[in-house]
């Protein structure tokens, strides 16, 4: 298969409504695909199929051509541990334990999900510390770091795990501009060392510069996709166009 992630015709109902329409969407190995749209249009919903942190209702979820939970609708807890090391996520809320530091947080992940031992999990853990611009911070706690900071070493702790696929879910809107403009410049790096991604984002600037693919979703369909500047700078529908001329406020 060409994509790294397919979803394949998913849908995902809430009481009878459908968050997410029928969508299918497929990810380049190395690509990074920007979602973006009005809230309450799915995109979250649609980002966590991918890990399966969403059931879909019906549809597939495809890593690397195979189907996620193969010739069964439940996935089995094995199948999921294994699908979130492969499909790494970085939330709006870091989720970091408040009673651990910096390198405890990422070391923590890799004895769990990987059996690591210490020592390798202290030696990875510092390694990604120095790649997010962050050992100082390591012996810190959570409440000790800014919240850029915070969103920073949960993307170490999410990289420490060796994801073939980053989501991230809105990274940013927590964050006043500059501490958010920190975490958008190690997702540049990740993008440039090649991780695929897939980025629910209001950031339009991110969207146009970084993703090579941009999703514009709304009412749980995709709308418009395509190239990111020629959807951001000429988009061919009016609910794009009316979203776009919301966010640039004119
Ligand atoms: P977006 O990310 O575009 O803001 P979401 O995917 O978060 O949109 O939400 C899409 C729709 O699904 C919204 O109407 C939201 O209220 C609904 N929704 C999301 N998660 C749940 C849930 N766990 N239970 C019920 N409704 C939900």
């Amino acid at each position: 298969s060409r994509y790294a992630a397919e979803a394949q015709n998913v849908t995902v109902e809430f009481h009878g409504h459908k968050a997410v329409d029928n969508v299918s969407l497929g990810i380049a190995k190395g690509e990074v695909c920007a979602i973006i749209g009005p809230s309450g249009s799915g995109k979250s919903t649609l980002l966590r199929t991918f890990n399966h942190l969403q059931e879909p209702t019906s549809g597939q979820i495809l890593i690397n051509g195979r189907p996620t939970v193969p010739g069964s609708r439940k996935p089995k807890p094995a199948d999921l541990m294994q699908l979130r090391r492969t499909v790494g996520m970085c939330f709006q809320s870091f989720n970091l334990f408040p009673h651990l530091t910096a390198l405890e947080n990422i070391m923590l992940a890799q004895t769990k999900a990987l059996g690591r031992s210490k020592d390798e999990a202290r030696e990875r853990g510092r390694h990604l510390l120095e790649r997010v611009g962050l050992e100082a911070k390591a012996n810190a706690r959570p409440s000790q770091c800014s919240g850029g900071q915070q969103q920073r070493i949960a993307i170490a702790r999410a990289l420490a795990l060796d994801p073939e696929i980053m989501l991230f879910d809105e990274p940013t809107s927590a964050l006043d501009p500059e501490l958010g403009a920190e975490v958008l410049a190690v997702m540049r790096e990740l993008a440039d060392s090649g991780m695929t991604m897939l980025v629910v984002t209001h950031e339009m600037n991110f969207a146009e510069d970084v993703a090579e693919h941009l999703v514009f979703m709304a009412d749980g369909v995709i709308v418009e996709q395509g190239d990111p500047s020629s959807v951001l700078r000429s988009p061919q529908q009016e609910r794009t166009q009316k979203f776009l001329r919301a966010v640039n406020g004119r």
